[in-house]
């Protein structure tokens, strides 16, 4: 019965130390149980972890009621190469010729295995709690992502910048944010490189050397060389678009301050 989540989220709040012992000890179940995930800075990981992860915070912080609530709806974990902004999403889903529906948690590969990788120029923050290491900064994700699924079980929608959701993420979790600081690739390509959009850079590709501008940077940064071959942008001039990995791009002159 859903009333039995609700009573749980609008009545819970939970102390620092219980807190702290629960996420420790999710932590050591994961390292014992995954097939995958065997140190804390893992790098490897399979869906398979996040429903793994999922069944042990709806254990310990909601008494399995989350599972309860969705009853015969599915539950999908995937883990996304192309989410390059933020750590996790969670979704609604409808399959349109059948109607049928199902929950989806999506969490960011490319952020986490960004992070933790001994060049991280700051330490990494999740929810406004510094996190050790790769698995404890998956656990805030999933922090965030099964709030989010519980809202959406028990309200029909969700969103983290309303207070609602701070008060559960803060009686449960601790949570005094509610965005994430992973570093995306963005932010690291303007530490370690010095690219960022608008940055005037050099590179090689197949022997030949191109001058272009940086427009966006997000996996890999997107330069565009002027070529009269190429395409009209808006300030009249004729560009080719390249996808060119940040370490292979040389600043030129004085673009980047
Ligand atoms: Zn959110």
């Amino acid at each position: 019965m859903p009333t039995d989540l609700l009573q749980i989220v609008e009545s819970t709040t939970l102390d620092t130390e219980t807190i702290s012992s629960r996420t420790a000890q999710i932590h050591a179940n994961v390292l014992s149980k995954s097939r995958y995930i065997h140190v804390p800075n893992f790098t490897k990981i399979h869906p398979d972890d996040l429903a793994l992860l999922f069944a042990e915070y709806d254990g310990w912080f909601f008494g399995g009621q989350v599972k309860e609530t969705l009853g015969a709806i599915p539950l999908r974990f995937r883990l996304s190469k192309r989410m390059t902004s933020s750590g996790g999403k969670t979704a609604r889903c409808t399959d349109r010729s059948t109607g049928r529906v199902w929950y989806e948690i999506t969490a960011s590969a490319t952020m986490l295995f960004g992070c933790f990788t001994g060049e991280d120029h700051r330490p990494i923050t999740n929810s406004g709690i510094t996190c050790r290491d790769r698995l404890d900064a998956l656990q805030r994700v999933m922090e965030h992502e099964v709030v989010h699924l519980i809202e959406m079980l028990l309200w029909g929608k969700s969103s983290c910048s309303q207070p609602r959701f701070h008060s559960i993420t803060l009686r449960f979790f601790g949570h005094t944010q509610n965005r994430h600081t992973l570093i995306t690739p963005k932010e690291r390509a303007f530490v370690k490189f010095g690219i960022r959009p608008g940055a005037k850079v050099r590179f090689r590709l197949d022997g030949i050397e191109h001058t272009g501008v940086v427009n966006r940077v997000s996996k890999r940064a997107t330069v565009l060389v002027e070529d009269h071959r190429g395409q009209r942008y808006s300030d009249g001039k004729l560009y080719r678009k390249f996808y060119v990995p940040v370490q292979m791009l040389e600043t030129v002159g004085q673009g980047v301050d």
